[in-house]
């Protein structure tokens, strides 16, 4: 199980519109009914969260929350910026700073990786493994986006698996796992 901890302002600004309050009412609801939800079921989860998120003290709490109660979280960048759409300092920060953020702030590492709006690059998977990711997750099968052929895989290993896995081609494994970018060729 994984989710994305986007807050009413992430989303607002994603789709261009107005936020109309400062006040994060859905992310709260959203993570406390998440947490009591996979309580319930006994379930473990990925969190992807937004770095800059650590500055709220409501937010950060809720963090660490999860963390108590057993779930992993990952890095949704610092700012929630579409990477594809940024310079390659401004990429690195993304993906370094919001891994040491989070791990500062929380005291846990953080071994997977989430773009914004699942635009992902082959620069930003470079730099995913160059800054000490285990795994990126942001491969989104879908009609419209099938398989993201303009991705070249940096490394032969699998992103998913951290130590490779066992298909013999690249379209074997996104059929097998849907939602993971194998990087062997
Ligand atoms: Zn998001």
């Amino acid at each position: 199980m994984h989710l994305d901890l986007d807050g009413y302002t992430d989303i607002c600004r994603v789709h261009g519109w107005t936020a109309q309050t400062r006040r994060d009412a859905l992310n709260q609801s959203g993570m406390y009914n998440a947490l009591e939800f996979f309580s319930k079921h006994d379930i473990r989860a990925t969190m992807f969260a937004i770095a800059q998120d650590v500055r709220s003290a409501a937010k950060a709490e809720n963090l660490r929350d999860a963390i108590r109660a057993g779930h992993e979280i990952g890095s949704h960048s610092i700012t929630h910026r579409k990477l594809t759409g940024l310079n390659s300092a401004e990429k690195r920060k993304e993906i370094a700073d919001s891994k040491s953020m989070l791990e500062q702030a929380l005291g846990v590492r953080v071994r997977g990786f989430r773009a914004p709006e699942f635009a992902i690059d082959a620069e930003a998977l470079r730099l995913l493994e160059s800054e000490g990711y285990d795994f990126d997750s942001s491969l989104f099968p879908n009609r419209k986006t099938p398989a993201r052929p303009h991705i070249e895989a940096p490394a032969a290993r699998c992103w998913w698996t951290a130590t490779g896995c066992r298909c013999t081609s690249q379209a074997q494994c996104l059929t097998a796992a849907r939602r993971w970018w194998c990087l062997r060729q």
